[in-house]
């Protein structure tokens, strides 16, 4: 079955559903999302958005922050695009009847880590979750826009679907759509389109341990990189140091306020460890406390290390903290007397989709933006709260350079259908469920926080296996969202070992205990 439409956005989180609101002024646009419209991770973004808004703070010191944080590698053209639209992205969401947290009349900006002045807008500790609201509302007026909720994107479609053999080094390449997989009938639909995004988000779900929801496993990487798309800087995952260990919680955030406030990381034989680390103990920065714990789990084998904060008084614990408490009371902890399991976990990647500043990718008619890009805003290291800021903008800018390319381009009508046959019913799920918890396990272990050329190569040589089953069972069944999704795993998984591979050297957010020296040699990029 063919679908036509102007505008194809794979995608409705944060990226995705500002940059059809802006299309569908000028055109019929689809959203195509694997799940209900607001499963995104942008609904789980707790902190804010950063922007300049008030007349202490300045977009220089913004801009240094971020390249500092970026450890240099951001492009600077793109962090100052970031930078200067940030405060017209803010006003836009409020003027869509976003209701951000105000101090005195004014909006109350926290500061995060990294930042050098107040400048984090923010709704409480939900602001991804009223930023989605807004957004989805917004969408819902719209009459050019058709959400198809529950469909999953399988591949682009480009030349290689007419027949003709695309490679990495052609610059003729063209999107002209994207074959989707309807969950509910289990067929497979053809959406054409002028011109397609991918606002897919990242790909957290790759590691054993992540504060990303399902919905996180690359799915829009692994499709451009097999579209033949340049993809870069996959080496630079960020990771979150304490998430709650617990085989229900899903790797619930514990915040670094917990730490800020006076809570101790112990190892399990009780023993405090920060000291020998970094004299600033539990306040030393992000990577710094994920590597330490990462340091203490690698050499003891345990699983978790306890967050401590049975030294606060209890009523100062319910008073700073009360999602925290009731959340881990939920799972039977109770920290007020518990000590908090806790364990690094993937947060956030920093590479992907190779973009310019307008967010079009090395394929025509192909853009991307939000966590699935690589628009050079973020370099080797994500300063915090930067992401929702960058999806926002470059959705923005993205969509005009789209409006004016779809006027010179029209919809093909020669894409074939998807071609299953010789394809069956699958019986048997244990070789994707095994394959995708052997995938998550090698990654954690040997691609994680700390890793060396030794670890690398196992990696490489595990998920090379991996890829070899899950590609011939692909080729024996039907398509199902498990399978691609292993299947899009795997891929990242692969980009991410390549790039961490290429780099030689410890920068940012990719630490190698072979190269512990900065070089400016490698002051470029990993492309794939
Ligand atoms: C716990 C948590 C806290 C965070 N806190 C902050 C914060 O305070 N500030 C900040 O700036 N950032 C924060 N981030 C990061 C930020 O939320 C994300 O980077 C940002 O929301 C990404 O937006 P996006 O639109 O690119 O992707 P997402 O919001 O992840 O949306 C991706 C969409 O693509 C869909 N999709 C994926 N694959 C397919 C497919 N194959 N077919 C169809 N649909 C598909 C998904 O269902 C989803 O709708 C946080 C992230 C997490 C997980």
């Amino acid at each position: 079955m063919q679908k036509t439409f102007d505008f194809l956005v794979l995608g409705s989180g944060a990226a995705g559903l500002s940059y059809a609101l802006q299309a569908s002024e000028y055109g019929t646009v689809a959203v195509i999302t694997k799940k209900q419209k607001a499963e995104s991770n942008t609904n789980y973004a707790q902190g804010g958005i950063a922007a300049v808004m008030d007349q202490f703070d300045s977009f220089e010191k913004h801009i240094e922050d971020t390249l500092i944080a970026g450890a240099g590698l951001c492009k600077k053209s793109a962090v100052e695009v970031i930078v200067k639209e940030g405060p017209i992205a803010v006003k836009k969401l409020m003027e869509f009847g976003a209701r951000f947290t105000q101090h005195e009349k004014n909006l109350h900006l926290g500061k995060e880590g990294g930042h050098s002045h107040n400048r984090i807008v923010h709704a409480a500790d939900m602001t991804g979750k009223e930023i989605e609201r807004v957004l989805v509302n917004a969408l819902s007026k719209k009459k050019n826009i058709t959400i198809y909720e529950h469909h999953y994107a399988l591949e682009l479609i480009t030349q290689h679907h007419l027949g003709k053999r695309v490679t990495r080094y052609d610059n003729d390449t063209q999107c002209y759509g994207a074959y989707v997989l309807n969950t509910k009938t289990k067929s497979v639909e053809t959406f054409l389109a002028k011109v397609t995004l991918l606002a897919t988000g990242g790909a957290g779900q790759v590691y054993r341990h992540t504060t990303n929801p399902e919905i996180a496993t690359g799915d829009g990487i692994a499709m451009a990189y097999r579209a033949k798309a340049r993809v870069a800087n996959m080496e630079f995952i960020q990771f979150h140091p304490t998430s709650l260990f617990h085989p229900d919680a899903n790797s619930f955030l514990i915040s670094e306020a917990v730490r800020g406030h006076g809570g101790l990381l112990r190892n399990r034989k009780g023993e405090l460890f920060m000291k020998k680390y970094d004299s600033r103990m539990e306040l030393a920065p992000r990577d710094i406390v994920a590597r330490a714990i990462d340091d203490q789990l690698k050499k003891s084998g345990d699983d978790f290390v306890y967050l401590d904060v049975t030294h606060i008084p209890a009523s100062e614990i319910k008073a700073h903290f009360p999602n925290i408490y009731k959340t881990c009371l939920q799972y039977g902890i109770d920290i007020t007397v518990d000590m908090i399991p806790v364990v690094p976990a993937a947060h956030y990647t920093c590479g992907g989709v190779v973009t310019d500043l307008s967010g079009k990718t090395s394929i025509h008619a192909l853009f991307a933006c939000g966590e699935v890009a690589s628009t050079g805003v973020h370099g080797a290291n994500r300063l915090a709260s930067n992401s929702l800021l960058e999806a926002i903008v470059f959705a923005d800018r993205a969509a005009k350079r789209a409006i004016e390319l779809a006027g010179n381009l029209s919809n093909r009508e020669d894409v074939p259908d998807w071609d299953d046959s010789g394809t069956h019913d699958t019986k048997e799920w244990i070789e994707i469920s095994h394959n995708k918890r052997e995938l998550q396990q090698v990654m954690s272990d040997y691609v994680g926080i700390v890793r060396s050329d030794l670890r690398l190569e196992r990696a490489f040589r595990r998920t090379h296996l991996l890829y070899d089953e899950v590609e011939s069972y692909y080729q024996r069944n039907k398509v199902s969202v498990p399978l691609c999704q292993l299947r899009n795993m795997i891929s990242v998984a692969y980009m991410i070992i390549r790039c961490a591979q290429q780099r030689k050297e410890s920068r940012g957010l990719h630490y190698s205990t072979d190269y512990q020296k900065l070089s400016s040699v490698q002051l470029h990029d990993t492309i794939i």
